[in-house]
């Protein structure tokens, strides 16, 4: 699932590309009876909604809050569009054949991970914004601009690690009585950004065993959490993003951030740690593979906390 830098990626992406643009015909593939009535355009009468709301207005500008990508438009809607497990947006020139979405030139768009369209925005200069989800999970709604601070879908996330303070992140999760120190670094409600594969390199470069309770995490520990969250991430964003699975950025092509991996799917491999003896082990925690050093990871069992 695509995390803060993957998201970041394709914000700076679409900002380079969508400002000033209108969006003149939107196609979309998504319908399920499972959506009826919800804020969703995978229901066919919200996504009528969805196309007048949008259409035609120039985009200020993109921006992100967690994993959510908005899209700001003059009228004072934004549009927002949440990956969620395979999704990602591309950008360029396609075609529609049959009932296909093709990109009409040869290239990193026309890569298998990119050929799952299942929502296609048609821009004023003849090209398109399209959403690639294989698993069709992804969320697109409109919110009136003004309302976006109050709406559900983003008052329920987090601020990020570069949003919080040291001690705004420290208070956040010493607020958090019990739990698994890598669960409670992906709960969005308490800091988002964080998935799968940035918890896991986060938990090895700060030494800490990911079944670790949080109760027996330190203040100071959790500060150098957020100190090397902002590192990690930031890395992630300079690499352009993680595409070890299906994230691509809008140009179709792969991020970086897999080939500098030292724990997230290492399973048997030997610690890069220096002067660490261990190897790199996995174990399922709270439903999701964490990868860790079985010597420099240490689960720190009692209470320790004062
Ligand atoms: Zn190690």
């Amino acid at each position: 699932m695509p995390e803060l830098p993957e998201v970041q990626t394709t914000v700076n992406g679409l900002n380079k590309v969508l400002k000033g643009k209108k969006i003149t015909a939107i196609w979309s593939a998504y319908n399920s009876p499972h959506y009826k009535g919800k804020e969703n355009i995978k229901d066919k009468k919200y996504f009528l909604r969805f196309r007048k709301n949008t259409l035609n207005s120039p985009v200020l500008g993109t921006d992100r809050v967690g994993k959510n990508i908005l899209i700001h438009l003059k009228n004072g809607v934004t549009v927002l569009i949440h990956m969620k497990m395979t999704g990602h947006l591309l950008y360029g020139k396609y075609e529609k054949r049959k009932e296909e979405w093709e990109a009409s030139e040869k290239g990193p768009l026309q890569d298998p991970f990119n050929k799952h369209i299942r929502l296609v925005f048609e821009l004023n200069n003849g090209k398109h914004v399209v959403l690639s989800d294989m698993r069709k999970f992804a969320k697109v709604m409109y919110i009136k601009t003004k309302d976006l601070e109050r709406h559900s879908d983003l008052l329920s996330v987090a601020p990020d690690s570069f949003k919080l303070s040291q001690n705004e992140f420290v208070k956040r999760l010493r607020n958090k009585k019990s739990g698994k120190i890598k669960s409670i670094l992906m709960d969005q409600a308490l800091v988002s950004g964080i998935g799968n594969i940035y918890s896991d390199e986060i938990l090895f470069e700060t030494n800490i065993h990911p079944e670790t309770d949080i109760d027996a995490v330190d203040n100071k520990k959790l500060e150098e959490i957020w100190r090397v969250s902002r590192k990690i991430l930031e890395r992630g964003i300079n690499l352009g993003g993680d595409s070890m699975s299906d994230y691509r950025n809008i140009k179709g092509e792969k991020g970086k951030f897999q080939n500098k991996h030292k724990v997230y799917r290492k399973t048997g491999e030997r610690c890069l740690k220096k002067n660490c003896p261990g190897k790199i082990k996995r174990k399922v925690i709270g439903g999701r593979s964490a990868h860790f050093c079985n010597r420099h990871q240490k689960l720190i069992k009692t209470k320790k906390r004062k």
